[in-house]
């Protein structure tokens, strides 16, 4: 399974409306709701009016960061936004029927569409709390990010990490322990605890 196109179907049919950050004029961060519209192997897709303060910043800035959650999951990403004029317009109009009336007749000439094209993020599901689930999604070839707790050499295997870990996530039959990276919630206990001061925090 390609575990990238599933998140980006997830966050374009499931979750939907997602909050979007740049940064106003002011310096500071802005967010504002957007509709992830469609994806396909090149990343993903919505749009805004030219008119918009946020069309002049996504131009400026060519770079967003967003979060999503929708049933106790959600997901995340930051990275590099272009903009592709009014390709995939109709397509959009099509496929997200709502949009037809916001903008009815030729009114949807006023939009433009923008490609979410190189981004690093991470999908997060809590919806079994006691065996949360975080995955990295990665569209395009962005410069990765190792995000998270490590166990590096000199683990004693005294196991104390495991005993105030929180998901119990930690591969104590292993030396050195190994963190399972997927149900971890890098709350940082482990690497608080430990006597070798060996857990890093990556990222
Ligand atoms: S960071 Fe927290 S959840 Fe992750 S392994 Fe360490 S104690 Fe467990
Ligand atoms: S607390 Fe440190 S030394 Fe002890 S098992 Fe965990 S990683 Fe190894």
């Amino acid at each position: 399974m390609n575990f990238r196109i599933n998140y980006l179907k997830v966050l374009v049919e499931q979750i939907h409306s997602t909050t979007i950050a740049t940064i106003g004029s002011d310096g500071y961060p802005q967010t504002r709701i957007i509709d992830m519209m469609l994806y396909d192997e090149n990343g993903i897709y919505f749009i805004t009016a030219k008119g918009k303060t946020f069309y002049e910043q996504l131009m400026q800035q060519k770079f967003v960061a967003l979060s999503a959650t929708k049933d106790k999951m959600s997901i995340s990403l930051r990275g590099r936004i272009k903009n592709i004029g009014t390709e995939k317009l109709n397509e959009i109009f099509e496929t997200n029927t709502y949009m037809q009336k916001i903008y009815p007749d030729d009114t949807r000439s006023a939009i433009e569409v923008f490609c979410l094209y190189e981004a690093q993020g991470e999908y997060f599901d809590i919806s079994s709390p006691s065996h949360i689930v975080r995955d990295t999604i990665v569209i395009g070839t962005p410069a990765i990010q190792k995000r998270g707790y490590y166990v590096g050499s000199g683990c004693i295997g005294c196991k104390l990490c495991y005993s105030v870990c929180p998901q119990k996530c930690i591969d104590i039959l292993q030396k050195p322990v190994v963190i399972d990276q997927n149900h971890c919630l890098h709350c940082g206990r482990c690497a608080e605890v430990c006597p070798k001061q060996i857990i890093e925090k990556r990222g």
